[in-house]
């Protein structure tokens, strides 16, 4: 019986996708997470999985999104402030992402007496930090500048002393203090001009320095930045042209004296997703920035910063990809059309498992990438880590914008309305693929690894022959990419065929070893055979998707 005024009963609607364990409902990321050498930090991570996947988390997300941060120039009186106002949603996700150690806690062994790397610290934080993203994206981006930073701070000893503690307190502290004062610190980046973000070598920007100059000294610093995301941040290392060439300095919001550092925020930018957070286009008029590594050796000093940048990057994509496909199963399941629930309609079942496939290989990449940075001074670990960070940057990240896409289509119209998650996912995926080196360049990087340094290369192919063993699809793979860096000529040209196909052979050798056969049958079959269109459900009826869905989100 209806009530008064209701004109029809809500019905075949999926219930919404909240309050689960994002970790213990996700068997690909459990089972990376401890084979790459994080099983320590299993129970800590269920624990994390429940939070990130709560309605209440949740719910602070959308609030964070629909009410993105403001610019705030001046105050009542005309006095400048280049301030940005986040609504408190955003501030709650900091302090979550926070006090789970996400901003820095591969490097909490620097206050525990200097020892070594805790082991298997960099899957740990990377399996929260795809958890965290799943939670919220926006917020993600001053956590990873934060921890990215600190091997760049650790190059000036003076430095890293006063700033590496604050970092590491694992408290959320968003007033704007000088350093003594503040219980805990975030850091940004400041690289991108107008004229040129890749080519950070056409910056314009000026560093005099105040006295001497050189290592840990004060310089004046004058120019812009075009994009400066979390310009909240407590410091950013920025690059600039001092008398001796490109060169990094810190820059602080707030100087020694408690003077504010003369950063002018000039707009914040309108972005196609990404909302919750700020980023700023901000000129400098005479900032005050201390000098990191010598003049000239810019690019030399953020390098680690860029790098471990990129693993986070991988790692973001793979978590809204993961959160995107179980959204998109976990609505099939329940919509019926033509009386059938549409998780049970074959050629749904087809666009689901071949998403599924993508995720876990994605998954499979991002885990593998994120252990060869716990075990680098391992020789083949090093090696894989210089390869296959823009191996795995570029094709995981390039997945992502198609997989939001298609799992989107399988909410039909509810996938395109704002007050779902699959329409906010859509537009934060391409970001990734964007900011800290774009597709291209990550195929340039991997080019330049070719030229510069082939013993890496072949040290990563050599074991990935080993694991193709008797597998004679990865066998080919091995031949094929073998053939298609042959001749040098024309090899720019082929740059993207290289990555991807270096990309689909680790992929393909993660999978074949770890996953069940049905996941790695499927995978091989469509992918390295080339069975698989270009977009997805295509060249699966004869695999088992219903044993790829039920290990994709257990019903
Ligand atoms: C939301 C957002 C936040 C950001 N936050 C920050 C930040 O906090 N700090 C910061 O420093 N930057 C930030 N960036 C900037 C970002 O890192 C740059 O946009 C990016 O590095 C690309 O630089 P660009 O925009 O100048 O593009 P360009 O360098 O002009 O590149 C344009 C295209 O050309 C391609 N390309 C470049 N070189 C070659 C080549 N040799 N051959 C073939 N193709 C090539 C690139 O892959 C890209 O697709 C942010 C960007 C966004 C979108």
């Amino acid at each position: 019986m209806l009530e008064p005024f209701q004109t029809h009963e809500v019905f075949n609607q999926s219930p919404p996708f909240q309050d689960l364990n994002l970790f213990t409902t996700d068997r690909a990321l459990m089972e990376a997470v401890a084979r790459e050498g994080g099983q320590h930090a299993a129970q800590r991570l269920s624990q994390f999985g429940l939070t990130c996947g709560s309605a209440e988390a949740l719910e602070q997300a959308r609030l964070a999104n629909e009410n993105p941060p403001r610019l705030l120039s001046f105050d009542s009186k005309g006095a400048r402030l280049d301030v940005v106002e986040f609504h408190p949603a955003y501030h709650y996700l900091m302090q979550i992402s926070i006090a789970e150690g996400l901003h820095a806690s591969v490097w909490e062994h620097l206050t525990e007496g200097g020892g070594a790397r805790r082991p298997g610290a960099s899957v740990e934080r990377s399996a929260g930090c795809y958890l965290a993203n799943q939670m919220e994206a926006g917020h993600q981006c001053p956590i990873t500048m934060t921890n990215a930073a600190v091997p760049t701070l650790l190059l000036v000893p003076e430095l890293a002393a006063q700033w590496v503690p604050k970092i590491l307190t694992r408290t959320y502290d968003k007033a704007l203090r000088p350093l003594p004062e503040k219980r805990g610190v975030t850091l940004g980046m400041g690289m991108t001009e107008k004229q040129g973000g890749t080519d950070v070598r056409a910056n314009t920007t000026r560093a005099e320095p105040v006295a001497g100059g050189g290592q840990g000294a004060e310089y004046l610093i004058t120019g812009h930045k075009w994009f400066m995301s979390a310009p909240m941040s407590d410091a950013f290392l920025v690059l600039a042209q001092a008398p001796g060439g490109l060169s990094c300095f810190l820059l602080p919001r707030v100087l020694p004296d408690g003077r504010s550092n003369a950063l002018r925020l000039q707009r914040l930018k309108d972005k196609l997703g990404n909302r919750s957070n700020a980023s700023a286009e901000v000129e400098f008029q005479a900032a005050h920035g201390w000098l990191i590594g010598e003049e000239g050796r810019g690019v030399v000093s953020i390098m680690e910063m860029v790098t471990l940048t990129r693993l986070d990057c991988a790692v973001a994509s793979a978590g809204l990809m993961r959160l995107a496909l179980a959204n998109a199963i976990h609505h099939c399941r329940h919509r019926r059309v033509f009386q059938k629930h549409l998780i049970d309609q074959a050629l749904m079942q087809q666009v689901l498992a071949d998403m599924a496939l993508d995720v876990e290989a994605a998954t499979a990449l991002v885990f593998r990438l994120a252990r060869a940075f716990d075990r680098a001074e391992d020789k083949d670990e090093a090696a894989w880590r210089r390869l296959m960070t823009p191996v795995t940057k570029y094709w995981v990240c390039k997945l992502g914008p198609a997989l939001g896409y298609e799992a989107l289509e399988c909410l039909g119209g509810n996938g395109y309305v704002e007050t779902g998650l699959a329409a906010r996912l859509y537009r934060e995926l391409p970001l990734n693929a964007i900011w800290e080196g774009s597709g291209n360049v990550m195929a340039l990087d991997l080019l330049r690894v070719l030229e510069r340094e082939p013993e890496t290369f072949e040290r990563v192919l050599e074991g990935l022959g080993a694991e193709a063993g008797a597998t004679a699809t990865l066998r080919a793979e091995v031949e094929r990419l073998r053939s298609l860096i042959k001749d040098p000529a024309g090899l720019l040209a082929r740059g993207r065929d290289v990555i991807e196909a270096l990309a689909l052979l680790a992929a393909g050798a993660l999978i074949s070893a770890q996953a069940p056969p049905f996941v790695a049958d499927a995978f091989l079959g469509t992918r390295l055979s080339r069975a698989s269109g270009r977009t997805y459900g295509h060249g699966l009826a004869g695999a088992d998707t219903r044993a790829i869905l039920d290990r994709a989100l257990p019903g």
